[in-house]
């Protein structure tokens, strides 16, 4: 792709947003969720995982564990017997149960709203800090960048990074602040309905005269 001078860089972002925003009008935080707590605890569950896979845990999970108390005074191999299925479950329950105690000794049972404060908690980095504050308390703090977001914006010639950190900084810097976490639900839509990792189907993707396809060889 030729040098992209800044100002057509964002004319072209603002065509992007527009076109998936019409197409994906709905988009949203695919992990089930009724409040903060259930959204962080699904977030820590959906690392190396797929959202259905949580989904159909937690359905079951939610149920027997309602407070962060509940998930800090379970027996550990409880709690591992029931997030088995989604893969790395021994690290993922002591995570809960670390995170969930600190959540009842330092916040009273309940999630803070800063990311300094979600970083603390074991378990929680940036993307999951981010996913709690974007979707469960509205409040644009960073982009959400996985392993959907880290490929389109590259695709799209909007970074060449690949440190998942570095990029947020450059989306942060390109996509307007109130639209942050609706644009990394946009991303990810049109990379699980679209933009496949193997198979693009650039011939009937939405944003193809918006996009340079970079690193793309193989189409549908
Ligand atoms: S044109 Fe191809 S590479 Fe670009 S966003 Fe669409 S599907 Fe992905």
């Amino acid at each position: 792709m030729p040098r992209e001078i800044p100002k057509a860089k964002s004319a072209r972002l603002k065509k992007i947003i527009g076109a998936l925003d019409r197409t994906y009008p709905e988009a949203h935080c695919e992990l089930d969720h009724t409040d903060p707590l259930q959204l962080l605890v699904a977030t820590i569950l959906s690392a190396q995982c797929t959202d259905k896979q949580v989904n159909l845990v937690t359905s079951e999970l939610f149920k027997k564990y309602r407070s962060a108390a509940d998930f800090a005074d379970a027996p550990l191999a409880e709690l591992e017997q029931a997030i088995k299925s989604t893969g790395f479950f021994r690290n993922k329950a002591r995570n809960i149960q670390a995170a969930c105690r600190k959540l009842v000794e330092q916040h009273g049972g309940k999630v803070p709203r800063t990311m300094e404060e979600l970083t603390r908690l074991d378990g929680v980095g940036r993307k999951t800090a981010n996913v709690v504050l974007g979707n469960a308390f509205g409040i644009n703090a960073g982009v959400v960048v996985d392993t959907h977001v880290a490929r389109l914006s590259q695709r799209l010639g909007l970074t060449k990074q690949k440190d998942p950190e570095k990029i947020e900084r450059e989306l942060m810097a390109l996509v307007p602040q109130k639209q942050w976490a609706l644009f990394s639900h946009w991303l990810i839509w049109h990379g699980r309905r679209r933009c496949d990792a193997r198979r693009p189907d650039c011939a009937n993707c939405e944003i193809q005269k918006l996009c340079p396809q970079i690193g793309v060889t193989l189409k549908i």
